[in-house]
C-alpha cells in the first residue's frame, strides 16, 4: 500500500494517478497511517509549509527515520525538495526528510518562467516525451555520485536565471528506492511516472 503524505498540496492528483495505475493508495496525515504504508508520495506544494505541518503532526521523525530505513518514496516538486540532502533559497528552518543525496535549488527556474510546461525524455520511461508541468519548480544543483539523473532541462528553457555553466539542469532523478521528479505528473494525465514508481516497489 502507498501512502500520498496528504498535509498540504496536490494530495487528491497523486491518489488518482497512483489508483489509475492499479496501486492502493491511501492519504498519511499521523504517525499510524505512516505505519501501515510500504511507500510513500510526496506532492507537489509549498515546500516550507509541509516542512512546518510534518512538525505539527508528528510525522517528520518517523518519515525521516522509514525513508533511512528505504522504505520507497517518490515526490514530485515540493516533494522533491523534502527528499533532497539539502536545499538552496529555502527558508532557514526548513526541514529536509533526506533520502536523496542531491542539492536542489528551490524556485530555481526565475520569475520569467515561474511555470512553464515542456516535452522531456525521461530515461526509464518509454514511447513519447513526457509532457512536464513546471510550477515555480527546483532543480538538482549537484547530485551525488549514486544518484541516477533521469531528465534534464536545456539550459536555453532556462531564461534569466541561474549561471548555467553545466549541460542541462537535473529535473528527474533516482537514488536506489527514492524517485523525484520537479515536474508534475499528476498534473497531466500521464501515469508513466507514477508507473515507474509502482514498477519499483514490485
Ligand atoms: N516552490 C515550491 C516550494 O518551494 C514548490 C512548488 C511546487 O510544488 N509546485 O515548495
Amino acid at each position: 500500500m502507498i501512502g500520498v503524505l496528504a498535509l498540504q498540496g496536490d494530495v487528491r492528483e497523486h491518489l488518482a494517478a497512483l489508483a489509475a495505475c492499479g496501486a492502493r493508495a491511501v492519504p498519511v496525515r499521523r504517525p499510524a497511517e505512516l505505519a501501515a504504508v510500504d511507500a510513500v508520495v510526496l506532492p507537489g506544494g509549498e515546500s516550507t509549509t509541509m516542512s512546518r505541518l510534518l512538525v505539527t503532526f508528528e510525522l517528520l521523525e518517523p518519515l525521516r527515520a522509514r525513508i533511512a530505513e528505504g522504505m520507497p518514496a517518490y515526490g514530485s516538486c515540493a516533494g522533491m525538495i523534502l527528499l533532497a540532502r539539502e536545499v538552496l533559497d529555502g527558508r532557514p528552518d526548513q526541514e529536509q526528510l533526506g533520502g536523496l543525496d542531491v542539492v536542489v535549488r528551490r524556485n530555481a527556474f526565475g520569475r520569467q518562467v515561474d511555470s512553464f510546461e515542456t516535452d522531456l525524455d525521461v530515461d526509464g520511461v518509454v514511447g513519447d516525451p513526457v509532457r512536464a508541468v513546471f510550477i515555480r519548480a527546483p532543480w538538482v544543483e549537484k547530485a551525488g555520485g549514486d544518484v541516477e539523473i533521469l531528465a534534464t532541462v536545456p539550459d536555453r528553457t532556462v531564461t534569466g536565471a541561474g549561471t548555467g555553466e553545466a549541460a542541462g539542469r537535473p529535473v528527474a532523478v533516482r537514488q536506489g528506492q527514492v524517485l523525484a521528479t520537479a515536474f508534475h505528473p499528476e498534473l497531466t494525465g500521464d501515469l508513466r511516472i507514477h508507473d515507474l514508481f509502482v514498477q519499483m516497489l514490485r
